[in-house]
């Protein structure tokens, strides 16, 4: 029996779109190549599931997802993040809002978020198959005719491509959609990594793998050219430097790597200037006069920072008794602390990288019904499509609204 409506890809906006065209009536057949659905959605937020932003002003929402903003009005009237708070809690799953806005299941756990799309597409009745990867769209004639899917040729009315973009391959996106999509004759803007960290080449931010230390102002220079700044909290890691703050800034970095050599700079102290800051030295070395300087660093240095910092002033013995310090040693004590110094070397790969920019751009799709331009029982939903978004919970608010357009209209 032919299906009304096969969504291929069971990830967040392909669960949506299967449980939405299910409730309307439809008999709908999902097909997933993992053996369990949603695997990114379950690592996304660390577990913890950012599920959507709780922005009220649709406009200042939608200005976060860049040139796509002027496509998703349409979009967001019929499915909204408002509507991404009544969908789950009336689920039986409440939402929190925490900082900047960001929205999380009460118990913040990714898992409880998959059971309420589990269970919506068994209350649709849903026909799901697992280590079902399709491997073949048949187009023809501006429709698609079935899908491949091992040896069977599955065929439907309607059907949803929710396969993914290429970030964290391993959850299963793979880009099987984007190739599909470039044969079928849609341009696909070429994906990079968006929201991902940045490697850095020194080791001494290596050697603060896994700390996280809040209020630091990290400065970006282009060819030793001050270009921007931002302050908030840095997560250093074995390969460089992560954590919300760098994982926004990534695309801004990413263009200035197009300029040349990108260096980046800690002020470990921004909300105290040098002066000031080498008069709290001074009061630390006056107050502990017979220790030894390496005894009184906690003082000076943020915690966890010590050795970082002493690897960057060799000239400075950590075994020397503070009175015999130097000024110049103590200024530059100070100057390091205002401005710990490291080369980015690129940005770190799909393989890390929350989303990836790049999918079909908006102009060849219908964004009322997320149909495509050129296929017209052809629907695309999620991370497949060109819209640029920091993180916050955007990403996965795309996901519901597609998702559910596409399941309310194929
Ligand atoms: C580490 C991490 C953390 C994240 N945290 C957040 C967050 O907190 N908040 C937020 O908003 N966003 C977050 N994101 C982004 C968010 O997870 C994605 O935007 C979202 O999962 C995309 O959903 P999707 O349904 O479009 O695609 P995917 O989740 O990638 O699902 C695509 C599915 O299609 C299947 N598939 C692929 N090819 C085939 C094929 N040939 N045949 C059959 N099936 C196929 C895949 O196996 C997969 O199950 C995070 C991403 C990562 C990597």
């Amino acid at each position: 029996m032919p299906y009304d409506v096969i969504v291929i890809g069971g990830g967040p906006a392909g669960i949506m779109a299967a449980g939405r065209a299910a409730e309307r009536g439809k008999k709908v057949l999902l097909l997933e190549k993992n053996k369990a659905l949603g695997e990114k959605l379950k690592i996304s937020g660390g577990g913890r599931c950012n599920i959507t932003n709780a922005e009220e002003d649709i406009r200042t929402l939608l200005k976060h997802y860049g040139d796509a903003e002027q496509f998703l009005y349409s979009a967001f009237a019929q499915f909204s993040n408002k509507d991404t708070f009544t969908f789950f809690e009336g689920k039986g799953l409440p939402l929190v809002v925490q900082a900047r806005k960001r929205a999380f299941p009460h118990t913040e756990k990714s898992e409880d978020v998959f059971k309420v799309l589990e269970q919506y597409m068994k209350d649709g009745k849903v026909a799901v198959k697992t280590s079902s990867p399709v491997s073949e769209i048949i187009a023809k004639d501006g429709m698609i005719h079935g899908v491949k899917a091992g040896k069977e040729t599955i065929v439907a009315t309607s059907y949803v491509l929710a396969t993914g973009g290429v970030s964290h391959a391993e959850t299963g996106s793979t880009g099987d959609g984007f190739n599909w999509l470039k044969m079928l004759g849609h341009s696909v803007a070429a994906p990079t990594p968006s929201i991902v960290p940045l490697a850095v080449k020194e080791s001494w931010v290596k050697s603060l793998s896994g700390t996280s230390l809040s209020f630091m102002k990290i400065t970006f220079f282009a060819e030793g050219k001050k270009k921007f700044f931002k302050t908030g909290k840095l997560l250093f890691t074995h390969f460089g430097l992560s954590g919300p703050l760098i994982l926004n800034l990534a695309g801004k970095v990413g263009d200035l790597l197009q300029e040349g050599t990108v260096t980046a700079a800690i002020d470990a102290y921004p909300d105290t200037d040098h002066g000031a800051l080498e008069q709290k030295i001074l009061t630390v070395f006056e107050n502990n006069k017979n220790k030894l300087l390496k005894n009184v660093m906690d003082d000076i240095v943020p915690h966890g920072m010590i050795e970082a910092v002493f690897s960057l002033v060799p000239t400075i013995d950590r075994e020397t008794k503070v009175h015999s310090v130097t000024k110049e040693q103590r200024k530059l004590l100070a100057d390091t602390l205002k401005a710990l110094p490291m080369t980015i070397t690129g940005l770190m790969g799909f393989d890390r990288a929350v989303v990836a920019d790049g999918g079909i751009p908006l102009t060849e799709m219908d964004m009322k019904t997320m149909r495509s331009k050129l296929f017209s029982n052809l629907y695309i939903t999620g991370d497949l499509l060109h819209i640029t978004r920091p993180s916050g919970g955007f990403s996965l608010q795309l996901c519901w609204t597609t998702g559910f357009i596409a399941g309310t209209h194929a």
